[in-house]
């Protein structure tokens, strides 16, 4: 066990990098787990428009990489491994914070360890993830050239993936489970314009089919609304339906929501347990946004600063 950290920061997406620039700023000296997904769902995605300062766009692993630059100039410091568990002394009011890499023990820790891509929950679905089934264009999307794939989903995200993907498939088909997107505007008109990109209304997949290789090379579509069956010649699918928060490694020392997501008291970033503080997408229902998470990890810092100085 190493001596105590004043603050731990579980995940490095917009919230965790702004909770360690104002931490360090203010000489917290936080120690960052990074996870496997160093940079978080960010750098997944490719053009992001709507972050403000940057009025030509700019790349998402761009951005991450420039946050991470940020926070590591004040004096961030970066274990890369995955936190497994946290628990909290009762008498001392310590947490552990048990890692891939061991156990660290800190006064206080700031919890913004995103959300996960969902998956349909099909049988066999998971050993498909990397033959023919993914949750990301920006990584996948190269390898289905001339072929047709199709995004399963009417969200943003689900526009965005079958905006990029038509730079390289035949065709995207975009699988939606309504008759109507739920993406922002600008998002819809920009899909529903494309050429390549074919609606598929009131449709979910019921089932996946592979070649002899165990790639898929077909899905089941069944209609939402009459219940008919088709089935559709396609080399991918790219899952874009949501993500799960990524909070049960916390055990009870968090109440959350029906869907996972952490439990915030009122006006503050402090969870039920004192010292514990949550940013981002993991306690975020709502807004889910970048710049939404970024604010969200500045006021965490602030709070867990607050609270770091009632312990001296
Ligand atoms: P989302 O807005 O929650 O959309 C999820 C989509 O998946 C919905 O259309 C939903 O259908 C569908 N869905 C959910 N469960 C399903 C299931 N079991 N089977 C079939 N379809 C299912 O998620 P998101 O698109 O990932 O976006 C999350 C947040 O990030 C949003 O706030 C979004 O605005 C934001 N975002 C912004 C940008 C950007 O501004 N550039 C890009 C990406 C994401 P229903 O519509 O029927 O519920």
């Amino acid at each position: 066990m190493n001596s105590a950290e004043k603050l731990i920061i579980i995940g490095t997406g917009p919230a965790g990098y702004t909770a360690a620039i104002y931490a360090a700023r203010a000489d917290l000296k936080p120690l960052v787990f990074t996870g496997g997904q160093i940079g978080g769902q960010l750098t997944t995605t490719t053009e992001i428009e709507n972050f403000p300062g940057f009025p030509e766009g700019i790349n998402g692993p761009d951005l991450m990489y420039n946050m991470y630059q940020q926070a590591e100039k004040f004096g961030t410091r970066y274990a890369f491994e995955e936190v497994l568990s946290v628990t909290q002394e009762a008498c001392s009011g310590l947490f552990t914070v048990t890692t891939s890499g061991g156990a660290y023990q800190a006064q206080a820790v700031i919890v913004a360890t995103g959300a996960t891509a969902r998956y349909l929950g099909i049988e066999g679905e998971k050993e498909l993830i990397g033959h023919g089934l993914t949750a990301c264009a920006t990584c996948d999307g190269a390898f289905y050239r001339d072929v047709p794939v199709c995004v399963v989903g009417g969200g943003d995200s689900a526009c965005e993936e079958a905006s990029f993907l038509t730079r390289f498939a035949s065709k995207v088909y975009l699988i939606h489970r309504r008759d109507q997107l739920r993406a922002s505007k600008a998002m819809q008109q920009r899909v529903l314009n494309a050429p390549k990109i074919q609606p598929v209304w009131n449709s979910t997949i019921a089932a996946y089919h592979t070649d002899d290789a165990g790639e898929v090379s077909s899905i089941t579509l069944q209609d939402t609304v009459t219940g008919e069956q088709k089935e559709l010649e396609l080399k991918c699918v790219f899952m874009a339906i949501g993500h799960v928060p990524n909070s049960k490694f916390l055990g009870n020392l968090v109440d959350v929501d029906a869907a996972g997501f952490i439990i915030s008291n009122p006006g503050s970033t402090a969870t039920k347990t004192p010292g514990l503080f949550v940013a981002g997408d993991v306690g975020d229902p709502v807004y889910r946004q970048a710049i939404s998470a970024a604010g969200m990890g500045c006021r965490a810092a602030l709070d867990a600063e607050r609270y770091l100085n009632t312990l001296d």
